[in-house]
């Protein structure tokens, strides 16, 4: 099945022939069409920018400009490098660490964190037959505490309490020794987020992050932020060594952008996409799938 880009592209060539060879302008041409696919697929501007660059250096090798069917070849090398960015590095959760591995989930609120933090934890107790324990460091929300309580306990895993009135860095650590004592394989901390990005947010995690020194530090971003994922990102990635990606709410994005987005700004791994508010909606992430939702 062609995509919309390829159908565009196929027009855009047919308007070419009886010119004889496909040029360079012929190139640019197109890839303004590539780069109109990838803005409508609200991929943020100065990531756009670089991948056509990207793109460009590849397709004047002789590859497009030699072909019969340049239109097809260039989105092929499209898909290719949407694929190779998206994917690149892409693995499951990283347990290689003296148990209990720490997982530190970051983000801002409404993300979806407590959500996925759920999630991670019945995918590592029903794949990787993990003991999982998970905490919440969200001392400002009381709820967040109790909807993590509630969800972990649909996932099947163990919940370490907290209360508002500590610290998060003293709950990491007093569950961390929980953890320890009773032979927990995973330690899994959800973390407050804020609405939007504010330093006392960053240094109370990355404090969270000393303290805890975990083998994981997963960055859950909304991927219907579409281009505003990037601000976000940028922000979590200076303020942490990110490790992976969790796109979350994919099943309501119709676009796909974040996602390139997001893995160019931080360059780490998207890990895995939440396709539903249900605790089995997550999926290892498909790059090569969702490159092809990019394209439309
Ligand atoms: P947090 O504030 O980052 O902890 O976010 P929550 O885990 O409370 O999630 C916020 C909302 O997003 C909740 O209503 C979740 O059910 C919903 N949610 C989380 N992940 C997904 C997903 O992958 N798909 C859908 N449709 N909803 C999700």
């Amino acid at each position: 099945m062609a995509s919309a880009l390829t159908d565009k592209l196929s027009r855009l060539v047919k308007d070419l022939r009886g010119q004889g060879r496909i040029t360079e302008s012929n190139v640019t041409d197109m890839l303004r069409e590539v780069r109109m696919a990838l803005l409508e697929a609200d991929v943020a501007l100065p990531v756009v920018r670089d991948f056509i660059a990207r793109v460009k250096e590849k397709a004047l090798g002789q590859e497009v400009l030699g072909s019969l069917q340049p239109g097809q070849v260039l989105v092929s090398i499209v898909n290719r490098e949407l694929s190779a960015t998206m994917g690149e590095g892409v693995s499951d959760i990283n347990l290689a660490a003296q148990p209990p591995a720490v997982i530190l989930m970051a983000g801002l609120q409404g993300a979806g964190k407590t959500t996925t933090t759920a999630k991670l934890a019945k995918h590592l107790i029903e794949k990787r037959k993990k003991k999982v324990l998970t905490v919440s460091g969200d001392v400002y929300r009381p709820a967040a505490i109790e909807q993590l309580k509630t969800v972990t306990a649909q996932a099947g895993a163990e919940w370490f309490p907290s209360t508002p009135d500590q610290n998060p860095v003293d709950i990491g650590r007093a569950a961390l020794d929980y953890a320890k004592k009773h032979f927990f394989d995973v330690l899994l901390v959800d973390t407050a987020g804020r609405l939007a990005i504010d330093e006392a947010l960053m240094l109370e995690i990355k404090n969270l992050h000393a303290a805890l020194n975990p083998v994981e530090t997963l960055f859950v971003v909304d991927a219907m932020q579409g281009q505003d994922a990037v601000n976000t990102a940028k922000a979590f990635k200076e303020a942490l060594p990110l490790t992976g990606i969790i796109l979350t709410k994919t099943d309501g994005d119709s676009r796909g952008g974040a996602a390139l987005s997001v893995r160019q700004i931080t360059g780490a791994p998207i890990k895995f996409a939440g396709t539903s508010e249900k605790l089995d909606g997550l999926e290892v992430f498909d790059a090569e799938r969702h490159a092809g939702r990019i394209l439309g």
